[in-house]
Order: C-alpha cells, then structure tokens, then sequence
C-alpha cells in the first residue's frame, strides 16, 4: 500500500526497472538553448535509432547535434579514436563553426573506456575550439539528468577557462558597442538593490527566463548570469561567495560543481513549478539576498484565482506518478495544493539534500490540506507499479508512452509525462500550462463518456 498517515515523508526504493528516456535526449532542447554549440554523441545505431525517432520531426531541421557511430573496428580497439575524433570535428568546424563542441558519452564508451576527457583538452588546443565532455549514459543516468551532466562540465569550465574567453568576448563588444550610451541599462540598475551576485542555473526557453527576471527585478534583484546562457561565449562569471539557485529538481550534480569548485553558496529553495514553488523560490532568494519580499501574496493569490475554473475539475481526483524525469516532486506539490491526492510519487533518482526544500514544502502542503504525505518510491518498479495502479485506480495516472495506451485501453486515464519537459511550466504565469496538460485528458474522457463511449 502507498498511502500512510504518517506525518513524515516516506521513502522506498525499487528495483529500478523501469522506463524513460536515455539522458542524451538532452541535445534536444540543450542545442536550441546554446545557439553557437554543436552536440556530437558517441555512440553505436542503438543510440543514433533513438535519438532520431524521439526527436521526432526535429530531424529534418539540420540539427546542430550528430553521432559519431562507433563501429566494430573502433570498439576493438584497431581504429585510433584520437584520429577519427579529430577528422568529425574539423569537419564540424568547418562547416558549422561553432563556439563549442560537446562531446556526449554514452554506455558503449563507458563500458570500452573510451578516455574522451583525456583527449578532449589536446583535441581542443589542436584544432582551437573548446571540447566539453560530459557523460549522459543510460548506465548512470535518466532522462533529464542528462541536462545536468552537460551543466556541471560547463560549470567546470566557468570555475576555469571561461573568464579569459569572457574578458576577449568583453574586449571585442566594448569595441563593437564603443560609443553606445547603455541608457535603459543604467537606469534599471540604479532602481536594484546592491545585493551580492546571483547565478540561476537551469536551462529554460528565453520567454519564462524572461519571465522569471521580471519577477525577481519586481524584488530588486538583478541575476548576474544564466547557466547555461544563450551563447557560450556569454557563460557567467563565477564570483567567490556568490550565490547560485537552481530552476529544476534534477541539477544536484551542477549544484555541486558550483559549490565545491566555484565556491557559490547554494540557495536551496523549492522549485519555481506553480505559484506556490514560484513565491517559495522567490523568497528563498530574496532571504538569502537579505531583500525583504513585496507583494508576493497578492501576486500568488491572484495567480490562483486565475487557476480556478482548471482547479475546479481536479479537485479532489487522486493521481499516480509512475516517475521517468525528476520533476515529479514538485509536480505533485503544486496537484496537492490544486486539491488532488497523490497517490504515489515515483522518481528515478532523489537527492535529498539537493531537493530538502522542495521535500519540505511537500510536507507541508500535505499537513495543510489535510491530504495524506505520498510515499516517493526512486527507481520504481514498473511492474510493481502497474499492479498498484490497477489496485488503487487512480483518476490520472502520469506516465511515459509505453503504458499510456495499455493503461488507457484497460480504462485508466493517463498522461504522456515527457510533455512537462517539452512545454512552459515554470514562473507564477506558466502554472496554467501544467493545468492545460493534466485536464486534457479528463476533459476528452468526459466528453467521449457524452457520446457514449464507455471504454476508450
Ligand atoms: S541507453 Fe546507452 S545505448 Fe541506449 S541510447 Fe542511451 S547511451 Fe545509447
């Protein structure tokens, strides 16, 4: 059973038997994020085949990412990596010409111990362009922590190199810019609060880092950099005793790079997912930052009563999170609140330090609603899963694609969670879309449910 009364957070863990995406997904969304990088993934047709079918149309865009498909004769040692590597990135510089290169690792070059960290740095100096190596194999890792192996090996380099490319970009835009009077800037600056620096690291589309600037700018906080930024050539500057603060629950390797070699103090805050992680993540920094909030209530409560007509239909309906992408803690927080009850909370991996706000404001949301505290089970059993939810019948069950359809064919409502990665969910403004994705499917039932339909 998953539901206990207990006023504590239950943990379990599974046999880790289950399904997700394999973390080099993150080339995805990481190489329209980074607009001057290019992503080559090193791997066998394994990895070629999946990227391809879940990049879906993607492919035919000219991607800025490829494979480099290792063959027999690579694996058995009696090709010179070194070499290969250093013909498939001149060609990529010579065609592309990219700030970057990121050379993904997968299981193939785990398990050969292909040394890409030992020839990256000669490669780099040989052919004059940064390599940045990270290993986002589906051995270690899941789904979105792909992410959060390119950010920490970034976040390396920001803690290195990255100041002298900084100073040279500086040089050659003051020269480009000299002249210009940054009239707006000066203005917007003087009106923030002299505060010590602050870096958010999470990679999210510009319109919520937009979004999310204006909210903290509301509280006279200026962010001093992104991680990673648009361009890499525009990487922050890590400041000794800064402040970092991530925007997803799946960044615990960055966050330690960050504290550990760029010696920035972590602002453990919940997660800006909902309005109430969004105020909660805002407040958490304006702490840290020694600014006193202003206005947050409000700007909370009108945001829920923006909510109300999608809150109005999930209140009171039970959901289950089988778990394949790390943002199913703060998910689930911000449905309890909505008034649903979770049933179970799966997740691949949970770091309990990393996310110790987001567990507590779980807890806390559950005693104040009166809902049971779910029980987070890491590396769920899918097996095990599928006989709880046929057990428990929840309203919504969220899952990947593999049992969406089996699970809607035997009457159970599902939604596809790959979806919450893809779509705008973070800030005061997006907790709506969240909404819009977990209604959908309710909504479509009871209407097919009008026409007559029983089964669906
Ligand atoms: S799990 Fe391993 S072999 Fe499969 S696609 Fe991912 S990196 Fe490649």
């Amino acid at each position: 059973m998953t539901i206990t009364n207990s006023t504590e957070i239950s943990f379990e863990c599974e046999t880790g038997n289950y399904h997700t995406f394999c973390p080099i997904s993150c080339v995805a969304w990481l190489y329209q994020k980074i607009e001057d990088s290019f992503f080559l993934v090193i791997g066998t047709k394994t990895c070629g085949y999946f990227l391809q079918n879940s990049m879906g149309v993607m492919i035919f865009s000219e991607p800025r990412y490829a494979m480099a498909e290792l063959e027999e004769a690579d694996i058995s040692a009696q090709l010179k990596d070194y070499e290969e590597l250093k013909r498939l990135c001149l060609k990529i510089k010579k065609d592309r010409n990219p700030s970057v290169i990121f050379w993904i690792g997968t299981c193939t070059t785990e398990i050969i111990k292909m040394d890409l960290e030992g020839m990256a740095p000669k490669l780099e100096s040989e052919i004059d362009i940064p390599i940045v190596v990270a290993r986002a194999n589906g051995l270690d890792y899941a789904f979105t922590q792909g992410e959060d192996t390119v950010l920490a090996a970034i976040a390396q380099r920001c803690c290195e190199k990255i100041t002298n490319l900084k100073e040279n970009y500086n040089i050659f835009y003051s020269f480009i810019n000299f002249g210009k009077k940054k009239i707006n800037a000066s203005v917007d600056e003087q009106k923030q609060v002299n505060h010590s620096p602050l870096i958010l690291f999470g990679s999210l589309p510009e319109p919520i880092i937009r979004q999310l600037t204006l909210e903290l700018k509301k509280q006279q906080i200026k962010i001093s950099g992104w991680l990673p930024s648009k361009r890499y050539i525009e990487l922050p500057i890590l400041k000794e005793g800064g402040f970092v603060c991530s925007v997803h629950p799946y960044l615990s390797r960055t966050a330690t790079v960050l504290i550990r070699k760029g010696k920035c103090k972590l602002i453990n805050a919940p997660f800006p997912i909902g309005p109430d992680g969004t105020k909660a993540w805002i407040e958490k920094i304006c702490s840290a930052l020694d600014v006193t909030p202003i206005g947050l209530d409000e700007r909370e409560k009108q945001i829920w009563e923006s909510l109300e007509e999608y809150t109005q239909l999930i209140k009171g309906k039970t959901v289950f999170f089988m778990g394949d992408n790390l943002l199913e803690t703060s998910l689930a927080r911000f449905l309890i609140r909505c008034g649903m009850i979770v049933y179970e909370i799966g997740i691949p991996y949970m770091d309990k330090r990393f996310q110790a706000a987001e567990l507590a404001l779980l807890q806390k949301t559950c005693l104040e609603t009166g809902v049971p505290i779910p029980t987070i089970v890491e590396k769920p059993d899918n097996h095990n899963q599928i006989n709880r939810i046929m057990e428990l019948r929840p309203d919504l069950v969220i899952t990947g694609m593999a049992h969406a359809n089996p699970l809607e064919a035997r009457g159970i409502n599902t939604k596809w969670s790959v979806e919450f990665i893809f779509e705008q969910i973070h800030g005061f403004v997006n907790a709506k879309n969240i909404l819009k994705l977990i209604t959908r499917p309710l909504l479509r039932n009871q209407k097919l449910k009008a026409l007559g339909w029983q089964n669906f």
